[in-house]
């Protein structure tokens, strides 16, 4: 008998698990392994501090985002005192797993089923890896942070499977020699139309590799041929490639987390990606993090009703910021015209420190109100047509 069964081990599990264990409970960790998540690895200054990240996970070290425009203008903003880290998921999620089952958690091998109840006792049926047999595990408790399209949520949590989904997809590509166009401390961002109608291209440095990609929510684009497009917009079009991979990106955190009775989400499972960015890996830890609170509330408490404090807590802290990416993706990400517009908005200095800030510390600047309400005049203007691109 568990305190907590955690099923998925990606970042938003490991993550439960581990805090999970390190508050004293009991916790098996179930994961169906064998599959590299698809994942761009870009991760911020805030993840490597809260979640102490060694440096040998960090497989480059990003220092400036170019943003391209669709007419194929380019604003370089340097990373100020600091660096955008990036990591390999096919290190990253094993070191994670790992760090969890050091501190204590049980790993379990193989796929999540069902979660099947007898009176008050709640028991987690999964196919064992190794055996191929149906398997059962107690807990008082499950977290499920099995990923975008959770079984858990499908089953689970009212309306759990109706997350609307980005289309994900990229190519990992050995890395080409620094050059004009290739540098491998720099991540290039790429708003154009003819690669994603309505989210971004991106190239980030991995290192010996790097990750080349688009996303869509429509889904008569090829995604394969946009990327073809990506790569021989960007010079890479004869790099060797190593890995063609995509995934589903949730886009909105659902409405409800957990069930009021022995069930909470965490991670993409409960739709918790950043608009605008499509900024994961943060989010799901920290996902993680609420969801082993939540859980510990609950154990110590004896009340279930302390599941829903996951997604307050989460809210608390990251409702603003969702919000106004949301808002932003809204406005900006929706023709040519409104993309270079937004390119020309990256320009200005405020703009940069203002997102960079958000993406880097996860915090929203206060201290210059005269910069807010330039901002705000700016993206006026944009939106509304006022200023033509090349005059910002
Ligand atoms: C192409 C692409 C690029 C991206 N780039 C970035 C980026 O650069 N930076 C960033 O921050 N985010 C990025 N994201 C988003 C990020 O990858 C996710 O938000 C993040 O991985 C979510 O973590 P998670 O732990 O919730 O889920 P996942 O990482 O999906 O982990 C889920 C885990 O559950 C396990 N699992 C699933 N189903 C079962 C089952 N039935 N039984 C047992 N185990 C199961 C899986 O094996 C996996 O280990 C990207 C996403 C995509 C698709």
């Amino acid at each position: 008998m568990y305190d907590a069964i955690v099923v998925g081990g990606g970042p938003a599990g490991a993550t439960a698990a581990e805090d999970l264990v390190r508050s004293g409970y009991r916790v098996a960790l179930l994961d169906r392994d064998g599959r590299i998540k698809p994942c761009g690895g870009a991760i911020p200054p805030r993840l490597i501090a809260d979640f102490d990240i060694p440096d040998d996970q960090l497989i480059a070290r990003i220092t400036t985002a170019r943003m391209i425009s669709p007419t194929g203008r380019k604003v370089d903003i340097g990373i100020e005192n600091g660096f955008v880290g990036m990591v390999d998921r096919k290190d990253f999620d094993p070191f994670l797993r790992d760090r969890a089952e050091a501190a204590g958690a049980v790993r379990h091998t193989g796929t999540f089923l069902r979660i099947e109840r007898e009176g008050t006792r709640t028991f987690t049926h999964y196919r064992d890896k190794a055996t191929g047999e149906e398997r059962r595990l107690e807990s008082r408790y499950v977290i499920g942070a099995d990923g975008a399209r959770s079984r858990v949520a499908e089953q689970e949590i009212p309306a759990g499977g109706t997350t609307p989904l980005v289309f994900a997809y990229h190519e990992i590509i050995a890395a080409p020699e620094a050059s004009e166009q290739y540098d491998p401390a720099r991540c290039d961002v790429v708003y154009d139309g003819a690669i994603s109608p309505d989210f971004y291209g991106w190239v980030f440095p991995h290192g010996a590799s790097a990750s080349v990609g688009m996303g869509t929510y429509v889904k008569s684009v090829d995604l394969k041929q946009a990327t073809a497009a990506l790569r021989a917009s960007s010079g890479l079009a004869g790099c060797e490639t190593l890995r063609r991979e995509g995934a589903p990106i949730p886009l909105k955190p659902l409405a409800k987390w957990d069930n009021g009775r022995d069930v909470v989400l965490a991670g993409d499972a409960a739709g918790v990606v950043a608009p605008s960015s499509g900024e994961g890996i943060y989010y799901a830890m920290i996902g993680g993090r609420v969801a082993a609170a939540a859980v510990s509330a609950a154990l110590a408490s004896g009340k279930a009703s302390k599941l829903a404090l996951a997604r307050r807590l989460f809210m608390r802290e990251h409702k603003t910021v969702f919000r106004v990416l949301g808002q932003m993706q809204d406005a900006y990400y929706k023709s040519d015209m409104r993309r270079e517009r937004f390119v020309s908005l990256c320009h200005d200095i405020d703009v940069q420190r203002l997102t960079f800030e958000a993406y880097m510390n996860k915090k929203l600047v206060k201290a210059r109100p005269l910069a807010h309400i330039k901002i705000g005049f700016k993206n006026l203007a944009h939106l509304t047509g006022l200023v033509r691109p090349e005059h910002v």
